[in-house]
C-alpha cells in the first residue's frame, strides 16, 4: 500500500543521476510505501546528451522507480568557461516550468497518493520555488561530503561579513565543519571565481537553508566532526544516509565497452595487492606534458599499474573527455612496450569492480566524492590528485583532517599550468604501495565502518529511518 510520493530532480550528468537513483533505491529498500519518480534531464549542458539508451537502462535498474524525461530547453546565453557552475545552475533554473508541469500533470494528477517531497540536488536549489508554489516540502540531496555542505551553508554568513569571493591570498579559513584551518589554495575554484561562480554558490547555500531537510551521501563515522558542526542549530536537519554506492555495478556509468572484460582479465593475472590504479573521474584529463610525467613516474616507481587515460576535448570546447583510439598519440615513445608486463593503460574503467579486485593496493584519485566513498568501501588507500570542483578540499579533508589518504598534491587545478613531476609521482605511489602503517589501518577500519553504517542498526540506516519518519509525518 503506497502512502506517499516523492519526486527527485537530479542535475544532468551521469554521476548526479546515478547517485540520486541509489538514494531512491535505498529508500525503497527500507520502506516500500513510497512511490518515487525521477525527473531525468537527458540533455546535458555540455558534451553529448546523456546516452539516450539510458532511458531503457534506467527502467531495468529498478522497476520500482518511475522515470520521466523532461523536454529539452535552450541552454543559457552564458559563457560556460567563465563559471561552469553558474552556467549549470542557470541551465537548471530554466527547467523550472517543466518540472512544475511534470509534477502537476504526470505525478499529482495520476495518483491520489500525496506528494510529500521534492528532492533536489546541488545545482537544482531553484526548484525549491516549484515546491513552494505547489505546497510541497523540499529536501536537498547532497551527493558530496558533509564538510563541503557545511562550507556552503556557511557562505551566506561569510557574505554578510566579507561581501566578496575568496582570494588565493586569504588567510586560512576557520570554519566549524573542518577540524583544521583550511588554506585558500584548497578551496573549490568556484569560491574564488569573480564571474558569477562565488555568487551562485553563496546563493545555493542560502537556498539550502530553506529546505525541510538535507540528505548527505556520507556517514557519521567518516565525518563526525562535520556532522557535529550542524548540531548547533540554524540549519535544517541533516541526514547522513551513506555511503550510497552502486555496489553491484550496472550499465549506467561509462561507455559500453568490451574493454572492461580485458581489464578484469588482466587484473586476474596480477599478484594480490600489487597494482596501483589511476583514475580521475568523469571529467578529469591531463594535457600531454602531464601525461608524460605520469608515465615516467609510474616507470620510476617500479610498481604494477592500471591507468585510465582520457582524451581532452578539443581546445575551446566545453565537453567531457573521450577515450583515445590509440594511446601512443599521447604516451612517451616506447612506454607501452617497456611496461607491457607490468602495466595496463585503458579508457573508462569499471572503477567499482576494479577497486574490489584483490590485485589492487593503491588508488591515485582525483578525490571526487563518489571515488572516495568507493575506495573506502573497498579499503583501498587514496593518493590525492584533485582536479576540479570541490576535490581539492576533499583531498585536504582526507589527508589533513582524517589522515586516511596519502598526499600527492592538494592544490592541483585542471585548467592551470601546474605540472606534477615524475619524481613526486613515483615517490607518492611508492609511499602508498609500500606503506602498511597508519593510513592503511585507518582505511581498513573506515571500510568496516562504512559497511556497518548502512546495515540494519547502523548509523546511516537509522538516519534514513528518521528521514522517512519526517517525510511521512
Ligand atoms: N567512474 C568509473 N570509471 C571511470 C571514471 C569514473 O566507473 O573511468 C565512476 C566512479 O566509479 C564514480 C564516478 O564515475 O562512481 C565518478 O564520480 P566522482 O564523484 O568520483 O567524480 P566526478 O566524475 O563527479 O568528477
Amino acid at each position: 500500500m503506497k502512502k506517499a510520493q516523492l519526486v527527485l530532480v537530479p542535475s544532468p550528468g551521469i554521476g548526479h543521476l546515478v547517485s540520486a537513483i541509489e538514494f531512491a533505491k535505498r529508500l525503497l529498500d527500507q520502506d516500500d510505501s513510497f512511490l518515487i519518480t525521477v525527473l531525468v534531464i537527458i540533455r546535458a549542458p555540455f558534451g553529448p546528451d546523456t546516452d539516450t539508451s539510458n532511458q531503457s537502462v534506467l527502467t531495468t535498474i529498478d522497476t520500482r522507480i518511475q522515470y520521466i524525461t523532461l523536454p529539452k530547453v535552450t541552454p543559457p546565453d552564458l559563457d560556460p568557461f567563465r563559471s561552469p557552475e553558474n552556467y549549470v545552475t542557470s541551465f537548471m533554473e530554466a527547467h523550472k516550468p517543466l518540472v512544475k508541469d511534470a509534477v502537476v500533470n504526470h505525478v499529482m494528477s495520476k495518483s491520489s497518493v500525496p506528494v510529500v517531497g521534492l528532492v533536489v540536488d546541488l545545482f537544482c536549489a531553484s526548484m525549491i520555488d516549484v515546491a513552494n508554489e505547489l505546497g510541497i516540502s523540499s529536501y536537498v540531496y547532497f551527493a558530496s561530503s558533509a564538510a563541503f555542505l557545511g562550507l556552503l551553508l556557511y557562505l551566506p554568513t561569510r557574505q554578510e561579513q566579507v561581501g566578496i569571493e575568496f582570494k588565493e591570498t586569504d588567510p586560512d579559513l576557520i570554519v566549524s565543519c573542518f577540524a583544521n584551518p583550511v588554506p585558500a589554495r584548497v578551496l573549490p575554484s568556484v569560491l574564488l571565481n569573480k564571474d558569477g561562480g562565488y555568487t551562485c554558490f553563496e546563493n545555493l547555500g542560502r537556498r539550502f537553508r530553506e529546505a525541510k531537510g538535507i540528505v548527505v551521501n556520507s556517514y557519521v563515522e567518516l565525518e563526525s566532526h562535520a556532522v557535529s558542526s550542524f548540531l548547533g542549530g540554524g540549519t535544517p536537519p541533516v541526514y547522513t544516509v551513506g555511503p550510497l554506492l552502486n555496489v553491484n555495478g550496472h550499465g549506467l556509468t561509462g561507455s559500453k565497452s568490451d574493454g572492461h572484460g580485458k581489464i578484469m582479465e588482466w587484473l586476474d593475472d596480477q599478484p594480490e595487492k600489487s597494482v596501483v590504479f589511476l583514475c580521475f573521474g568523469s571529467i578529469g584529463r591531463f594535457r600531454e606534458a602531464q601525461v608524460k610525467e605520469i608515465a615516467l613516474g609510474l616507470e620510476q616507481s617500479g610498481h604494477r599499474f592500471l591507468w585510465s587515460v582520457r582524451k581532452p576535448p578539443p581546445e575551446g570546447h566545453f565537453a567531457l573527455p573521450s577515450d583515445y583510439s590509440n594511446f601512443e598519440e599521447v604516451l612517451p615513445d616506447g612506454f607501452l612496450e617497456r611496461t607491457k608486463n607490468v602495466g595496463m593503460v585503458c579508457g573508462w574503467a569499471p572503477q567499482m569492480q576494479v577497486l574490489a579486485h584483490k590485485a589492487i593496493k593503491g588508488f591515485v584519485s582525483h578525490c571526487g566524492w563518489n571515488s572516495i566513498l568507493e575506495s573506502l568501501w573497498h579499503g583501498v588507500p587514496i593518493v590525492t590528485w584533485p582536479m576540479h570542483a570541490e576535490q581539492q578540499i576533499n583531498a585536504f579533508q582526507m589527508v589533513e583532517d582524517l589522515g586516511i589518504a596519502v598526499e600527492m598534491t592538494l592544490d592541483y587545478r585542471m585548467r592551470s599550468d601546474n605540472l606534477v613531476l615524475a619524481d613526486k609521482i613515483a615517490r607518492s605511489v611508492k609511499c602508498a604501495m609500500e606503506e602498511d602503517g597508519e593510513v592503511r589501518n585507518k582505511v581498513k577500519a573506515m571500510s568496516e565502518a562504512s559497511r556497518k553504517a548502512v546495515m540494519e542498526g547502523g548509523s546511516s540506516f537509522a538516519a534514513l529511518g528518521d528521514l522517512i519518519k519526517d517525510m511521512l509525518s
